[in-house]
């Protein structure tokens, strides 16, 4: 990191803070402008310090930190892109795929419904939730291990891979059984015990970027993950919270490039929460695969009007069809591919 001392800062001052950083491991570069005295202080151990402490030293202007606080997620750890396979089904290379379904499990009937016309498109990977994290108690909350032996056996019966969102972490064990991959939502992403829990686990996970969180603090989630050994992660962008009243939440469609720079992950996009609202989806979904997104998760539904939860903005059977039709197209554009 660096620190800028302040305009005019004294001798006593300077020498002040090279004793703080030198007892904290770094080595000390000092240099001499026409008004400001910089340190730049290498080495050390950057993780235990927080550059507050350091900008409330006397004489202190600013601390600019230079290396991210994010390790295993971060490019120079793995410059080449990670490919992250879900039951054999890869994200991160070349094939953009499209995890979809409906927001929640609601029976058999509608699970086969929506699977099979999915997998006539040549989708792989079926979403659905079973345990809905939703804003009020008395919506409905998913029908738990019951949906969960639903999806799979649909899945199966189309060659499908199940991704499903965990809300504690003490259903992982009894999931395990059913599950493909593992979907971290927003609300949870910084939910720590859990993300310690699923770094034990050899199954890869999806992980949601909270509605209020950066994209460090979404990469700091990741390495949470990372960390406890489980290299398999995903990232998700689903919209942030923002002024904008008119859709749900705003797609961060510049989060792709950014965190493509900065972390090896695969990034998916996912339109449907990020907009909030049908005719909405399509657009952004074309949208973020042009800008580089990894796979789309987009909610589809045979009956949206019927829906449980998010009905507003699933696709019908028919609009998830022609937006197939689109993103092949815009994929040979950026030497992508879409199934
Ligand atoms: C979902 O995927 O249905 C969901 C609840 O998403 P998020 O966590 O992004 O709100
Ligand atoms: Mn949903």
């Amino acid at each position: 990191m660096v620190v800028v001392m302040q305009e005019g800062a004294g001798e006593k001052q300077i020498q002040g803070v090279i004793d703080r950083l030198t007892s904290l491991g770094f080595d000390i570069h000092r240099s001499t402008g026409v008004r400001h005295t910089l340190l730049g202080a290498v080495g050390g151990d950057k993780t235990g310090v927080d550059p507050r402490d350091l900008e409330l030293l006397d004489g202190v202007h600013e601390v600019i930190r230079i290396s991210t606080p994010y390790k295993l997620a971060g490019r120079t750890f793995s410059p080449q892109n990670t490919i992250v396979s879900v039951g054999g089904v890869p994200i991160g290379g070349k094939n953009v795929p499209l995890l979809a379904g409906p927001c929640s499990v609601e029976s058999e009937d509608q699970m086969e419904a929506i699977a099979s016309a999915l997998a006539a498109e040549g989708v792989k990977l079926l979403r659905g939730g079973a345990f809905k994290p939703r804003t009020s108690p008395y919506s409905f909350q998913g029908l738990g291990e019951a949906g969960l032996k639903i999806m799979r056996q649909v899945a199966d019966r189309h060659g499908m891979k199940v991704v499903s969102e965990v809300m504690d972490h003490t259903e992982i064990p009894m999931m395990l059984n059913y599950v493909d991959m593992f979907q971290v939502g927003a609300r949870n992403m910084q939910n720590y015990i859990l993300l310690k829990e699923l770094g034990k686990v050899t199954r890869p996970i999806l992980l949601k970027r909270g509605p209020s969180a950066t994209i460090e603090e979404l990469l700091l989630s990741a390495e949470y993950i990372l960390s406890g050994g489980n290299r398999d992660v995903v990232l998700c962008e689903r919209g942030i919270r923002t002024f904008e009243n008119y859709t749900r939440n705003t797609l961060d469609v510049s989060a792709i490039p950014v965190i493509h720079k900065l972390s090896h992950l695969p990034i998916v996009a996912d339109p449907s929460h990020g907009t909030g609202l049908r005719d909405k989806v399509a657009p952004m979904a074309r949208a973020s695969l042009a800008a580089g997104a990894d796979g789309l998760m987009i909610e589809v539904h045979h009956q949206p009007e019927k829906a449980l939860s998010d009905g507003a903005q699933a696709l019908t059977l028919p609009m998830f069809q022609k937006l197939m039709k689109e993103l092949r197209l815009i994929a040979v554009a950026v030497e992508r591919e879409v199934q």
